[in-house]
């Protein structure tokens, strides 16, 4: 048995550190082992073209971290540091192009090039989602209460969650309940009729779904990429410098600064138990590590079905973990360009279009489509694309004059998760970029380098069990209090000891940071609950227990 730990959490993706960040800042002997060489899980930065390269593997752009995270962890003085990325940018084929910059008299006269009515209405949209990130921006960071149960605590925890309701008028309610239980199309149906702005809006509401536009849910998504913030900007989105793996890399110095230890090339192969409580892990190299609390960020399909034995847990737990939905059919796009793309419907250098977020998706209907060939069981012909080009404001990414360019791209289908299907990626890519060139001529001819991601590698590199970008897809039936089990939402699992903080956990779905903040909580308050329960039972004479 190697040296006891308080505490050994299981995946150094970014909730992981986070965790261990804040377990070791309050005292606790903590060790994170992460499987893969490298930290980062999904927010990574790898050299897939050579040391001269830095690739945002996966997760590109930030804004659901909190800054008072940002804050405790003090992650500035580790580095981290977010460029704000531009507005929407969406060339069109027919030549024509629609921004939606920040300042509204610019957007305005952006979107009335295409629809005047649409554009008088665009602040009306934007307010509504503002009041509704009002309310549910705040429940993201809570704790999700055991919804059902009559115990004390929980009815107690159940009655304060109506704190966050109080500011719900009879409006917010409807909008609040139709944004909820609707999809992107029907919000945006109400407000807009052009193609070009309902094409850019609608990608928010699919991105790294299994729904298109015109499934239902798909509204809150567009809401989820609208909580977060970016330099004090509301809804804005920022590219961290050196990439996604700049802020894991901050998270790990962070956690280790305050006492915590890193292990990478250590896979979990089993969660210990003794007497049905978390005794440690053992190692896929047969290393025993004792620990009486292990939290993990692992997927929880791996966390629940192999690294446990589920015969051990309950049935309707297990059951619940074996329904959870993990598919997305994403597919992510790195580039390395020996230029920047010139749009021929925007031919000079502007920071605020090639450092912008670039959308290929004319209309929602495009979109649809795209999905509904992937449901059909083919890779769609026409993906969307969500573009960055982070080199533009981040000149450690590449070397002079070169770029890299990170595409977001949907859908192949979600079959692709159980094999490489390597042949119909690339020809899949084939299409992406040949949609660039039709935008911006000579595109092709620019690519040095392209490494392209499917579920499969997203599956079996990074433990995204089925592709799906969050752990599990955020649909109504698997957020709040039913992220990931019935009565498991509050990041506790049926083993004592053991705890859940992955982004299958509420508060998770993109780099939030928010599970591994609040399973240290409980992990705390638990701890303290046992030392005055172990107090009790010393006072109290024998007899009386
Ligand atoms: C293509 C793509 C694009 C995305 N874009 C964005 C974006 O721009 N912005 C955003 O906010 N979010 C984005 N996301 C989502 C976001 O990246 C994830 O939700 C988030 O990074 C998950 O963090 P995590 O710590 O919960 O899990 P992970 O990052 O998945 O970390 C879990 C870790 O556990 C490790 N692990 C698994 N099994 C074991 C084991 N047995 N033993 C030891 N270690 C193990 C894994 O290797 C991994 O490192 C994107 C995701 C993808 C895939």
């Amino acid at each position: 048995m190697a040296e006891p730990w308080d505490v050994v959490i299981i995946g150094g993706g970014h909730n992981g550190l986070v965790a261990a960040a804040y377990l070791a800042r309050n005292g606790l002997r903590t060790l994170v082992c992460e499987r893969r060489d490298i930290v980062g899980g999904a927010a990574v930065s790898e050299h897939p073209f050579g040391a001269g390269y830095t690739i945002t593997s996966l997760s590109y752009v930030v804004s659901l971290l909190p800054a008072e995270l940002v804050r405790d962890l003090r992650l500035d003085r580790h580095g981290y540091h977010v460029y704000p990325q531009g507005p929407y940018f969406a060339p069109r084929a027919d030549g024509r192009y629609l921004r939606l910059p920040a300042d509204p008299g610019e957007r305005y006269a952006e979107i009335a090039k295409f629809s005047v009515a649409d554009a008088e209405r665009y602040p009306e949209y934007e307010a509504r989602l503002a009041r509704i990130a009002a309310v549910l921006g705040p429940l993201l960071t809570q704790i999700p209460p055991r919804l059902g149960s009559r115990r004390p605590r929980d009815l107690l925890a159940q009655g304060l969650l109506l704190r966050h309701l109080r500011a719900v008028d009879t409006r917010l309610a409807v909008d609040l309940t139709r944004l909820l239980t609707g999809s992107i199309a029907d919000l945006l149906d109400a407000y807009f009729t052009g193609d070009a702005l309902r094409g850019v809006l609608s990608v928010s509401g699919v991105i790294g779904m299994w729904a298109g536009p015109r499934s239902p849910g798909t509204g809150y998504v567009t809401l989820h990429h609208h909580i977060g913030e970016s330099g004090g900007q509301q809804g804005a989105w920022g590219f961290p410098r050196g990439g996604m793996g700049a802020v894991t890399a901050a998270l790990a110095d962070a956690a280790r600064s305050f006492g915590a230890e890193i292990r990478t090339g250590a896979e979990v192969a089993a969660i210990d138990t003794r007497a049905g409580r978390a005794a440690g892990v053992t190692l896929a190299s047969g290393e025993r590590i004792a620990a009486s609390t292990v939290i993990t960020t692992a997927h929880p399909k791996l966390s629940f079905l192999r690294l446990l034995d589920p015969a051990a847990l309950p049935e309707d737990f297990v059951a619940d973990i074996r329904a959870w939905q993990t598919r997305s059919g994403t597919v992510k796009i790195n580039l390395a360009l020996d230029r920047l793309p010139v749009f021929a419907a925007h031919p000079e250098f502007d920071p605020q279009v090639h450092g912008g977020t670039i959308v290929l998706a004319e209309s929602l209907d495009d979109i649809e489509n795209a999905f509904q060939q992937a449901v059909g069981g083919r890779p769609a012909t026409l993906p969307f694309a969500d573009i960055c080009i982070p080199s533009v404001f981040d000149d450690s990414l590449a070397p002079p004059g070169r770029h890299v360019m990170s595409l977001f791209t949907q859908w192949v289908p979600d079959s692709y998760a159980e094999a490489g299907h390597d042949r119909e990626l690339e020809s899949y890519a084939d299409r992406v970029i040949a949609r660039l060139e039709t935008v911006a001529p000579g595109f092709t001819g620019s690519v040095l380098h392209r490494q392209v991601i499917g579920p499969h590698q997203m599956q079996e590199e990074y433990g995204l069990v089925g592709g799906n970008i969050f752990h599990g897809e955020l649909t109504m039936g698997q957020m709040f209090h039913a992220r990931p089990a019935a009565g498991y939402a509050d990041l506790r699992t049926p083993v004592r000891g053991l705890y859940q903080a992955g982004s299958a956990t509420h508060g998770g779905g993109g780099v939030t940071g928010i599970p591994g903040r609040n399973v240290v909580r409980q992990v705390l308050a638990d701890l303290r609950a046992e030392r005055i329960g172990a107090r009790i039972d010393r006072w109290l004479p024998a007899r009386t227990r």
